[in-house]
């Protein structure tokens, strides 16, 4: 949020109108912004007095690094279970805990998810705050961040790691703004820098042709959002069990600015990539929509999930839904098939911790060939439909 500095206020009342929001009016002669500030700065930047600041300039000086410890990792909770991502966070976060002698708490947020808990306590987490309400029972940008901010403030975790699945990566931006922190996003590597005991953040960066690792020194919590599938989930051990700790929800009806009249499922398993334990990708080297069949084919018979290159996607094949990639999806199945793809490095980002790829390519220096398990040297469109066929009879 944007802050007033109240005694440098002319009350010009610039600011009620460039807020894009609505969410500054005048009050007794001073501005003042609600709580429906989305922090987008337009405010401070038109204040021609300069009477209003981030939140975060004002906090830069009020930080007391000591107060913050323990790992949190955010559960994210689809159709009554907790996301994989979510999962695997805990396993790292785990690591990050023990790493520096703290404990590993999972955060639940939600409706009626209080027996969820358990499962969070199996894959290695000490505690979990629950968080439960009426209001939270779907997804919402602002009940969800409020709850978490609020949650933050009372009791300042020193690390936060948040799947970054299509709500991670709107919440954990949205969290970091309002308790005046930073946030790595869509990380793919994490651990402990040796000489600052701080959680050093992995991510590819300038078009994933280097990997940056960035470090969070002079606000709390340390926050990042990381892919899914980059880390394995860790063994569940059954014999754990851990504290609950219930929070009373602060959020209310009218802090929650959108309404959610239903959900649509538009998409099938077909492109549930990051749960996906086949996967069958297709990229350029199929050449036209129409050829995007043989891959579609081939994973139906395989019960598996269709990707698609940032090339196919592009070209209007498949939805972004289903991109494979630095900007798509990271995915991790037991089998990757990418067939008419390069291998291009950004493609490699989002799929190179499958545990076997099998690739098919005409070209037989294509890089996809270095890092495949398998490779099929032929035309796609001659090599799909046998493979389809032969699975086929497989099945009986
Ligand atoms: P191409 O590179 O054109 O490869 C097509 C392949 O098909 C070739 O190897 C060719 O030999 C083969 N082929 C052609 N005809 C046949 C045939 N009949 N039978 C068999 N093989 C055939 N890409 C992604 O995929 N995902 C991303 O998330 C992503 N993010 C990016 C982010 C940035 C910032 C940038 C700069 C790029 C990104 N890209 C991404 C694009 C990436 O660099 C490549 O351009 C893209 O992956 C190429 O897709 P492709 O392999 O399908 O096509």
């Amino acid at each position: 949020m944007a802050v007033v500095v109240t005694n440098e206020c002319v009350a010009c009342s610039v600011c009620v109108t460039a807020c894009p929001f609505g969410a500054i009016e005048m009050q007794e002669n001073k501005a003042n912004i609600t709580d429906a500030c989305t922090a987008c700065g337009a405010c401070v930047e038109n204040c021609p007095v300069g009477a209003i600041k981030r939140e975060v300039e004002v906090s830069e000086v009020t930080i007391d690094k000591t107060q913050y410890k323990d790992v949190w990792v955010y559960i994210e909770v689809a159709e009554g279970k907790p996301r994989n991502v979510s999962l695997e966070l805990l396993g790292e976060g785990r690591k990050l805990a023990d790493a520096q002698g703290q404990s590993l708490a999972g955060v639940l947020i939600g409706e009626n998810v209080a027996e969820l808990a358990n499962e969070v306590f199996v894959y290695g987490a000490d505690s979990v705050y629950l968080i439960e309400n009426t209001e939270l029972a779907h997804y919402s940008t602002d009940g969800y961040t409020k709850a978490f901010s609020d949650l933050i403030e009372s009791y300042k975790p020193c690390v936060i790691l948040i799947g970054a699945t299509t709500n991670g990566r709107d919440l954990g931006p949205r969290i970091a703004c309002r308790v005046g922190t930073g946030l790595t996003a869509d990380c793919t590597g994490l651990g402990i820098d040796e000489a600052s005991g701080l959680v050093a953040w992995t991510r590819p960066a300038f078009g994933g042709n280097i990997m940056a690792t960035i470090l969070c020194p002079e606000h709390r919590p340390q926050m990042g959002t990381v892919r899914p599938s980059v880390f394995k989930r860790p063994v569940p051990d059954f014999a754990r069990t851990g504290e609950v700790i219930r929070v009373a929800s602060t959020v209310k009806a009218e802090d929650i600015r959108t309404k959610l009249y239903g959900i649509v499922q538009v998409i099938g398993s077909s492109c549930n990539l990051e749960e996906a334990e086949i996967i069958v990708s297709g990229g350029r080297g199929l050449g036209k929509v129409e050829n995007f069949c043989l891959v579609e084919e081939l994973a139906e018979v395989l019960g598996g999930s269709v990707g698609a290159s940032r090339a196919a996607v592009d070209a209007g094949w498949k939805p972004a839904i289903h991109q494979v990639g630095q900007t798509g999806k990271t995915v991790g199945p037991r089998v990757y098939f990418a067939c008419g793809i390069s291998g291009a490095i950004q493609h490699l980002a989002g799929m190179s911790s499958s545990e076997v790829v099998i690739a098919v390519n005409k070209d037989p220096d294509a890089p996809i060939f270095k890092m495949a398990d398998y490779g099929i040297v032929g035309d796609v469109t001659e090599v799909l439909p046998i493979l389809t066929g032969a699975f086929k009879k497989l099945k009986g």
